[in-house]
């Protein structure tokens, strides 16, 4: 079997596309969709995302400033700090880079960014819309996986659809939305994470496996369907001394077992991270235009 490598880039491209358009109009009111990213600590991966989402911002016209603060950031200055940028009307959009120092806790922080500008998707109240099937913003990676899935016409309707993996960032959104009545949806959705007993079992009944787990190589080709479509999130640093920087980026999914077993395959790098970033833009955009009415 051909296997169909579902790259990101095309689909990228096509959304920011239609993102022009949006952002050119948006323009003619004197809008610029604008995004406040904020990093606590020294994380150099951390840094890194958010040059990228900075500069995919600039290259499509749109406003994004970093702001740094020191890791010993106390809970209450960061969520003065968000509650600064909530106030400002320059920014549209709010991003608290994760993960946080230990000593800040995620899940409370992240309730006082302002939901109307919570272009992650991560407040409780974003994630309940989705819950409700009444999506304000999906978190930008789930949505980047589904816009993968409409671009290459893949059927989601009816389909057995394993999505490994429950974090609030990934696993739980991407499983609701595929599993409600939408044209992206409608799969008989089954969530495995680190409890799940056999995990082999469930993925190799599944038409559709969404891989955000975060451990390198962990499905093989035994584990999966014939003509089955694999979408992988995941993102691992493993060491490969043949390489100028001492390590190589791969997914949860042992990717070169799947070629010619499975009917596609999203290969990493080059397929669902650079949705990711695409994703924040169109949050952002959504939420400058929403701003505006
Ligand atoms: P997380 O650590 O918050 O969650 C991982 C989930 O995987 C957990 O719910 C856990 O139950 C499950 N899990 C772990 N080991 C397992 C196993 N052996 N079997 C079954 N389930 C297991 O991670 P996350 O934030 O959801 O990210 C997952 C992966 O996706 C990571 O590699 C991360 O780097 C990557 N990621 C990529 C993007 C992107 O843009 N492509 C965005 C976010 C996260």
């Amino acid at each position: 079997m051909e296997t169909i490598i579902l790259k990101g880039k095309p689909v990228s491209l096509k959304i920011k596309d239609d993102l022009s358009l949006k952002i050119s109009d948006l323009k003619k009111n004197n809008i610029i969709p604008s995004l406040a990213a904020i990093i606590v600590g020294d994380d150099a991966a951390s840094k890194l995302y958010v040059s990228s989402k900075a500069k995919a911002f600039s290259k499509l016209g749109c406003h994004s400033e970093v702001f740094e603060l020191p890791s010993d950031t106390s809970e209450h200055s960061l969520k003065e700090f968000i509650e600064d940028l909530n106030n400002n009307d320059k920014f549209h959009g709010i991003l608290l880079q994760l993960p946080l120092p230990k000593h800040l806790n995620e899940k409370d922080i992240l309730k006082n960014i302002s939901p109307s500008k919570d272009v992650d998707g991560l407040h409780p109240e974003n994630q309940g819309y989705i819950m409700q099937g009444d999506p304000r913003f999906i978190p930008c990676t789930p949505l980047g996986c589904l816009k993968i899935l409409d671009y290459y016409n893949i059927e989601t309707k009816g389909k057995d659809i394993v999505v490994i993996g429950r974090s609030n960032l990934v696993g739980k959104p991407i499983a609701s939305l595929m599993s409600q009545n939408f044209s992206f949806g409608n799969g008989t959705v089954t969530l495995c994470h680190t409890k799940t007993k056999n995990l082999h079992f469930y993925t190799k009944n599944a038409d559709i496996i969404i891989a955000a787990v975060g451990v390198p190589n962990l499905i093989k080709s035994d584990m999966v369907k014939e003509g089955s479509h694999i979408i992988d999130v995941g993102i691992n640093r493993i060491n490969d001394p043949t390489t100028q920087k001492g390590y190589k980026v791969v997914g949860d999914v042992d990717y070169e077992s799947m070629l010619g077993k499975v009917a596609s395959v999203t290969p990493v790098p080059g397929g669902v991270g650079i949705m990711t970033v695409t994703m924040l833009l169109s949050n952002t955009v959504d939420a400058a235009y929403n701003q505006s009415l």
